[in-house]
């Protein structure tokens, strides 16, 4: 029985979802789950992909080092592009951050994305493919998109969240648990 809310912040690289994340963990005391971080430091991949520069990940052995840092108990904010790994029953909320894809072409021009990774993060920006992955994984009422083109829309969509969090909290307390 989780008190603390499990939440996704999800979308293609460079919408946002650390920044986001950052700020949401600061603010509320939940826990920033960086996925990348974990893939890199818990060597959850079969190794580096030179041409797209980035971990190949092992989906199981991230799955396992998120059980053993006890993820499903609650208060995290999970960090990554992609939500369709984690079990339905971990999460309570899913994020989809979303960007135009000029503003998505400076942000990753910016991080010297190798360009054949640069135009399949922006056609899969285009394509929504993040958003259906999320559709698809879990009950729609749980999954919500946001945009995230300017630092107003950042700040108004962690207003958005935070106010979701105490309302989540609020309802769970007056369940008595349930
Ligand atoms: P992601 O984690 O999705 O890859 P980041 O949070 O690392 O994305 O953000 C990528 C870049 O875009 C960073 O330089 C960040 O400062 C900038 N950025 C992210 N969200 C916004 C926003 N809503 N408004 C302006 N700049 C943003």
């Amino acid at each position: 029985m989780r008190t603390d809310p499990n939440i996704i912040v999800t979308g293609t690289p460079g919408v946002g979802k650390t920044t986001h994340a950052e700020v949401l963990a600061e603010r509320t005391g939940l826990r920033h789950v960086s996925v990348n971080q974990v893939v890199k430091d818990r060597e959850c991949h079969e190794g580096w992909d030179d041409e797209y520069k980035s971990w190949v990940v092992d989906e199981d052995k991230l799955l396992d080092a998120l059980e053993e840092d006890n993820v499903k108990a609650g208060g995290c904010i999970i960090d990554w592009h992609g939500c369709e790994i984690f079990p339905e029953s971990w999460i309570d909320l899913v994020v989809v951050l979303r960007v135009d894809s000029s503003t998505l072409y400076d942000r990753l021009s910016s991080r010297k994305y190798p360009e054949v990774k640069l135009q399949e993060n922006i056609d899969s920006e285009i394509m929504e493919v993040l958003l259906q992955e999320a559709r698809d994984s879990y009950d729609e009422h749980i999954v919500v998109e946001l945009t995230s083109n300017s630092t107003d829309e950042m700040e108004s969509n962690v207003d958005r969240i935070e106010a979701w969090i105490r309302q989540w909290k609020q309802d769970r307390a007056a369940d008595g648990g349930q």
